[in-house]
């Protein structure tokens, strides 16, 4: 594969802050790769888009982009030359064109007629192309905005939380058209979110980025699975941090600054109820239950072994109560 684009130590910092926005960050991107830049807010995520953009300078590092260096500690190449798309995470869609002068606004999106008429099907805004931007929701607005930055048939597409404003029904829906559509047009495209559910179905990779430095790059499987902090595991959803001297076979495992040692991260779904049969036995677990929520599709149970305290997901019919004692396995597969 080739790399499209390349970042080298990017470092910026906003004066009268203690902390640099983003620091140090290295990474690159392969043509018609989806890669989502996942981290909490503040985390310097749209501070890194703007950047790649050409809309900030960065203090230190190279970036090149099409084998072309187009940040240097000599270089600058200004936005409109970068062939890269930016969709801010408030639109900026021009309030004085219709959403169908927003679309055909570049001038190459002339010449990419077809593809642009499939991305105003597929995102359904067929009916509201007169109109102007005031007179579209929310949701149609970030549509627009989409379409128009692909209009042009940019070799980078920069998209800044994609789909925060959209309702959940269309952002369920919306998740996989957008991956299907990146692949097919074989755009290359950085989305940064603190999404992890965007993150998750429509990147092929995600890297996590913490008080802006990277703490880890891998698949969604990989980062959901085997997290390389604390930091990076919660971005996920639950978890427990379980003593790594706790399991009886060498898991995979980072050091918790939290706790001070070394803990594997399980999720509260990744447990099963022991039974004979179990064949696993890297951590097999049985304890007091101290608390019974139910979540919805499934029961989390709280349970007490000493002093350690773990969650756990079970299935929502199962029958349990509170001082029932119950045994688990681990059933998180090794890396
Ligand atoms: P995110 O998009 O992940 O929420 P940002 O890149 O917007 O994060 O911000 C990262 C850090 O940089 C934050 O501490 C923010 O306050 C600061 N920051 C962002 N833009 C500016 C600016 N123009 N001037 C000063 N500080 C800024
Ligand atoms: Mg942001």
């Amino acid at each position: 594969m080739k790399t499209l684009l390349a970042l080298n130590g990017i470092t910026k910092e906003y004066s009268g802050k203690k902390k640099a926005a983003v620091s140090n960050i290295s990474f690159e991107l392969q043509k018609g790769e989806i890669v989502t830049i996942l981290g909490s807010s503040g985390s310097g995520k749209t501070t890194l888009l703007r950047i790649i953009a050409g809309l900030e300078i960065p203090d230190a590092g190279n970036i090149t982009l099409d084998e072309k260096v187009i940040n240097s500690p000599s270089i600058f190449i200004p936005p409109e030359k970068r062939n890269c798309s930016l969709v801010f995470q408030s639109y900026a869609l021009f309030p004085n064109m219709t959403v169908k002068e927003n679309i055909f606004f570049g001038k190459q999106s002339r010449e990419n007629l077809e593809v642009i008429n499939e991305l105003i099907t597929m995102t359904n805004i067929q009916e509201i192309q007169n109109r102007f931007p005031h007179q579209i929701s929310g949701g149609q607005q970030q549509r627009v905005a989409l379409v128009r930055a692909l209009a042009i048939n940019p070799s980078l597409l920069l998209l800044d939380e994609p789909l925060s404003h959209l309702d959940q029904d269309l952002k369920t829906k919306i998740r996989s058209e957008l991956s299907d559509l990146f692949h097919k047009s074989e755009t290359t495209t950085l989305i940064v979110s603190h999404d992890m559910e965007d993150a998750m179905s429509i990147s092929d990779r995600i890297i996590i980025i913490e008080e802006g430095e990277v703490v880890q790059i891998g698949t969604p499987l990989e980062v959901y699975n085997y997290p390389t902090n604390r930091y990076s595991a919660l971005l996920f959803g639950e978890s427990n941090f379980i003593p790594k001297n706790m399991f009886s076979e060498n898991c995979e495992h980072f050091f918790d600054t939290k706790s001070d040692q070394d803990v594997v991260s399980v999720r509260p779904s990744q447990f099963s109820l022991f039974n004979t049969n179990s064949s696993n036995d890297k951590l097999v677990i049985e304890g007091e239950v101290i608390s019974v929520n139910i979540l919805g599709d499934y029961k989390q149970v709280e349970i007490k072994r000493n002093q350690f305290i773990l969650k756990i997901n079970l299935p929502i019919l199962f029958d349990v109560k509170i001082s029932d004692f119950l045994k688990f396995v681990c059933d998180k597969e090794a890396k």
